[in-house]
């Protein structure tokens, strides 16, 4: 599997409450994320359980189309489980091997294609890619109107991506190298700190030792002197 992704990894960037497990699976190879919207008009909200009730009522699908849904506040919400093939882009077989994300909005208030995604829901849609293409590398970053004739999902991927870039630029990854490197500066601390201690012994031993050697210098010289001036026995 190509996967090598830490929870570490992606919770610097992740909006969602899923750990790596949970984005990843091992039962269909993915290699596409497709971008929608709800076809909602501006200002109007929608939700997972709404949208599901729709598209196994009306549609009579077995569950929501979406792998994702992002709300106008910005919050990530799991639709279909990424191990299903998703119900959103039939067209050029694209909901095999893709994951749909769809963020609620793309009309405006008279009902024509619009761009409406808010601040936050701009945030987790690049949150949320950055996150999947860590675990699906390989995947590339495609819009429904690329493939259907539709406005969906009210924006074209040169935009997206032209945004995405400029959100990754400022929002580096982070090093996976930065954990070992803690424990190691620690030790090179301490052998630091124990180093100084060496040479202060060192520094007082050697002290010590010259004060032993002086002594018995003087020891010698002494003993030397007081034998010039004792008698000699006879
Ligand atoms: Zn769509």
């Amino acid at each position: 599997m190509e996967n090598n992704v830490s929870d570490k990894m992606i919770n610097s960037c992740k909006m969602t409450d899923l750990t790596v497990e949970e984005m990843l699976t091992t039962e269909r190879p993915i290699h596409r994320i497709i971008l929608h919207c709800t076809a909602d008009k501006e200002g109007v909200d929608n939700t997972v359980e709404k949208i599901r009730k729709y598209h196994v009522e009306h549609n009579k699908w077995e569950d929501i189309g979406y792998h994702y849904v992002v709300y106008r506040d910005g919050s990530i919400h799991v639709g279909r489980p990424v191990r299903k093939v998703g119900a959103h882009c039939v067209d050029g077989n694209n909901n095999q091997g893709s994951i749909g994300i769809s963020y609620v909005g793309g009309l405006d208030t008279k009902g024509k294609a619009k761009d409406t995604r808010t601040p936050g829901q701009k945030e987790a849609l690049y949150r949320l890619v950055h996150d999947l293409l860590l675990i699906y590398p390989s995947s590339d970053v495609r819009c429904h109107n690329e493939f259907a004739n539709k406005a969906c999902p009210s924006f074209q991927i040169g935009t997206f991506l032209d945004e995405y870039g400029q959100w990754k630029a400022e929002h580096p990854d982070p090093l996976p190298a930065e954990e070992p490197e803690e424990p190691v500066a620690e030790v090179a601390e301490e052998s630091v700190v124990e180093n100084t201690n060496d040479t202060v012994d060192n520094n007082v031993k050697q002290d010590i030792a010259n004060e032993e050697q002086g002594a018995s210098f003087f020891e010698k010289l002494l003993s030397f002197l007081k034998s010039l001036f004792q008698p000699k026995a006879k």
